[in-house]
């Protein structure tokens, strides 16, 4: 018997199947989608690999090995999957080991990468099966902790001991505890039987099951061990989910009847589950429009059909207030995914999955490869997130991944957005996708709330300027005398920007990277937001050392604080990456605004997406210009969706909202546009810019990156690369660059970049994959390449 296997070697000559043998001993356990031991190269060194097809013909003139072992009792991952990528090798440049090992659970991975180091020490009949050939192994070496840690990982479930009352007459029986000698009872009696008395009322009112170690810890191991001997407690193993917390306390909602509007779209929705064709349905609902319930109701009916669904959601508004929402509708048949959890909840979360305990999964990106099976609809919330493209190999967008499987499922797939991508929202015009508008809020009692630019430039005073306008306080005040809330945005972290001497203009920068440092005043160091260096806050200009020193930019730390001087009654709360960097503080910070424990919540973009507290009536963006004049085509789209989204915070219930914008370019076309809520109006006029521009969606985009440290050997990589790509395409074909990246030089490599605008070049991925084979090869000189295919 004959198989193909692709290898876990990430290189363009390598990135193809292999054909291995199976000796007879594995026939019976091989199978598509599992992973295989094999000898590879010329040592015969063992790798790890993934079986792609069965039965094959054997290549003539190849030397063709034995597999070694058989890694997996099922398959790990699925015919779709496989296909997938095959499909996804045109569109992401990078091996497709590196695609299938992203579908995969990292606990199988990490699971592997320590066996693998394991195996000197081992001697485990489990190490033989994963390492029949492996080095001489030496039982005596492992200790007995490594080898139970090595056999939970083989286990790859959570197990845990649990008891279970067994025989409630034995516990009930009076004297069963005096099975000690009878000279000794009275003393027996008042000290162990009397303990045991106690468990067994234990057992009796509290719990009749639970986990031997509470138990043990309630009462002792030396009482459960005698209740386990009289027959009154059965003790057993039980393989647990780790994620099963979520599912606590969560109270189960009925679903509101739907408004018109709602109930228009999910008609037009569920007329796609099905569909031979793919044709995506783009969902564009102001804020607080209720495409979240339309969600819901949609996949209940897709439920009730037989069929299953992916929600597919940006990881900031993975809140609990997200995912309790579809847990309220559907329990315990939601599985979710997302990067907060651990690798064994991720396990956890996968399994069920895999074997059908699940039927709607909702998460982040990654969650697009979830190997549910018959899926009936696939939903991407926020579609516009540029988050939902990984931004390091295999830069895969999660729309592309979602068009294909649904087309695989002949599932709907369904685009949300309050300000959809210009891509999207442009084939929504052209017919590609279907469309539909929620245009009123769902809560009729909602008003969408009034926006006020504040222009910055007015309120300049002889001290700098200033973070909150006299108008924004002035109505952060009423806010708080009324007792609503809050949330103010600024979109940057830390306390000033960037430091500079006033004398020789000098400003501190990164000795890694081409960017400044930023104060940070809680940890009371100058750090980097590239490479997280970090050092003392200088006293004195680190060039000509005059005590000039000034620092500029208002970062969210400094906010804080001048809040407090302002408002010194308010309760302020930030979120930002650095009070977020524990596990779980996210939806601290949250539940305690939610909670009404806060006034005022003050944070960077991760404040803007999903929340939804009715007693926020004020939002302000305490700067709205961050983002407009980054060298980014697509920075006007962006300002203008954070904007419009962090407006969608305020007045989501009953009372009104209100919002200030304050800017120092009011007259901005994303600015003015965000202020009306029109975004009708901005597809207009940056569908004109782009089309003259020659941007998306007008053209189609490729990126390829080169760095390497030495800025020279860099640039004449990128320019030789240019040449390839002149050679090739068409001349219709627009070639930007190369140039030095947006920052040039990030962890101490220095970065050029070559834009591709494009409209049809049939040879573009050939062309793309020559240079992606070469750049492993010497002529590359070890300078890095990445292909970004529509960079984001
Ligand atoms: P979106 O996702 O469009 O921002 P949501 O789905 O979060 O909007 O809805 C906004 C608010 O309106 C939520 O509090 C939600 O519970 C409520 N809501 C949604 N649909 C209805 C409805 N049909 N009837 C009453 N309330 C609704
Ligand atoms: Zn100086
Ligand atoms: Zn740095």
């Amino acid at each position: 018997m004959w198989i193909h296997v692709i290898v876990d070697v990430p290189t363009g000559q390598t990135d193809h199947p292999f054909t291995y043998r199976v000796p007879a001993q594995w026939q019976a356990s091989v199978k598509v989608g599992v992973r295989v031991h094999v000898p590879f190269g010329i040592g015969n060194r063992l790798i790890q690999g993934v079986v792609v097809a069965l039965d094959v013909e054997p290549t003539e003139g190849f030397e063709i090995k034995d597999i070694a072992a058989v890694l997996d009792e099922e398959p790990v991952l699925t015919v779709e999957q496989l296909w997938l990528v095959e499909q996804l090798r045109h569109q992401v440049f990078s091996f497709k080991i590196q695609l299938l090992k992203t579908m995969m659970p990292s606990l199988l991975q990490s699971q592997y990468d320590k066996l693998y180091q394991a195996t000197e020490k081992l001697g485990s009949d489990d190490c033989q099966r994963f390492f029949p050939n492996g080095p001489e192994r030496q039982a005596s070496k492992m200790n007995p902790e490594e080898l139970a840690e090595i056999q939970k990982l083989v286990a790859k479930k959570q197990v845990e001991v649990k008891y279970l009352a067994l025989d409630q007459a034995s516990l009930k029986y009076e004297n069963w505890y005096r099975s000690v000698p009878r000279v000794l009872e009275s003393l027996v009696i008042s000290k162990q039987a009397k303990r045991r008395l106690e468990a067994r009322d234990y057992l009796l009112q509290k719990s009749d099951e639970g986990r031997l170690v509470d138990f043990n810890k309630e009462f002792s191991s030396a009482i459960s061990k005698y209740f386990r001997e009289v027959g009154a407690i059965e003790v057993y193993s039980k393989s647990i989910s780790r994620s099963a917390s979520f599912f606590e306390g969560v109270e189960s909602t009925q679903p509101p009847v739907l408004n018109p509007q709602q109930a228009a779209a999910k008609r037009l929705i569920l007329g796609h589950v099905g569909e031979k064709k793919t044709q995506p349905v783009l969902l564009e609902g102001i804020t607080g429009s209720g495409k979240t319930e339309v969600y819901l109701q949609v996949i209940e009916q897709v439920l009730k059909d037989g069929k299953n669904a992916i929600v597919l959601v940006p990881e900031i508004s993975l809140t609990p207030q997200m995912t309790k929402g579809f847990i309220a509708r559907f329990g315990h048949q939601v599985a979710i995914l997302h990067s907060g959890l651990s690798a064994g909840e991720k396990y956890d979360e996968w399994w069920k999955i895999t074997h059908g305990q699940a039927r709607v999964v909702i998460g982040a990106r990654s969650a697009i490869f979830a190997p549910l099976q018959n899926i009936g609809i696939i939903i991407i919330d926020e579609e516009h997130e540029s988050s939902y493209k990984q931004d390091n190999n295999p830069r895969y967008h999660a729309r592309e991944v979602a068009q294909l499987r649904a087309q695989y499922h002949q599932a709907a797939l369904v685009l949300g957005s309050a300000t959809p991508s210009l891509e999207s929202r442009a084939r929504a015009s052209k017919g590609v996708y279907d469309f539909v508008v929620l245009n009123q809020r769902a809560n009729p009692l909602a008003l969408i709330p009034s926006v006020e630019v504040i222009d910055l430039r007015d309120h300049r005073t002889t001290k700098g300027e200033q973070t909150i306008s006299p108008p924004l306080l002035e109505a952060l005040q009423e806010t708080l005398e009324r007792g609503e809330q809050a949330v103010l945005m600024l979109n940057r972290r830390g306390y000033s920007s960037f430091m500079m001497c006033r004398v020789c203009g000098e400003v501190d920068t990164c000795p890694n990277c081409d960017i400044s440092l930023t104060l940070h005043l809680s940890t009371r160091t100058m750090n980097c937001h590239y490479c997280d260096f970090r050092k003392g806050i200088p006293q004195t200009c680190p060039n000509c050392q005059s005590q000039d020193i000034h620092y500029y930019g208002t970062g969210t730390e400094k906010a804080q604080k001048e809040l407090e001087l302002l408002l010194p009654e308010a309760r302020v709360l930030r979120m930002d990456v650095d009070t977020t960097r524990k596990k779980g503080s996210h939806e601290k910070i949250l539940a305690k605004f939610g909670q009404a424990e806060a006034d005022i919540l003050l944070g960077t973009q991760m404040i803007a997406k999903g929340l939804d507290f009715p007693n926020v009536t004020l939002v302000g963006v305490l700067n709205a210009d961050t983002g407009i004049h980054l060298p980014d085509f697509r920075s006007s789209e962006r300002t203008f969706q954070l904007l419009t989204q962090v407006a969608g915070r305020a007045g989501r219930a009953t009372k009104p909202g209100k919002v200030y914008l304050q800017t120092y370019n009011p007259d901005h076309y994303a600015i003015q546009y965000a202020s009306k809520q029109d975004y009708e109006g901005f597809y207009r006029e940056e569908m004109r810019i782009r089309k003259m521009a020659a941007y998306p969606p007008y053209f189609y985009t490729v990126a390829l990156h080169f760095s390497h440290k030495d800025p020279k050997l860099v640039e004449k990589i990128a320019y030789q690369a240019l040449g390839t790509l002149r050679q090739f395409l068409s001349p219709n074909a627009i070639l930007l660059g190369p140039t030095p990246s947006t920052i040039s030089r990030t962890h101490n490599l220095y970065h050029y970049q070559i834009m591709i605008k494009y409209r049809q070049e049939p040879r573009l991925e050939a062309v793309l994959n020559h240079i992606l084979e070469i750049s492993q090869t010497k002529e590359f000189q070890a300078v890095r390449l990445t292909i970004d295919h529509e960079p984001q």
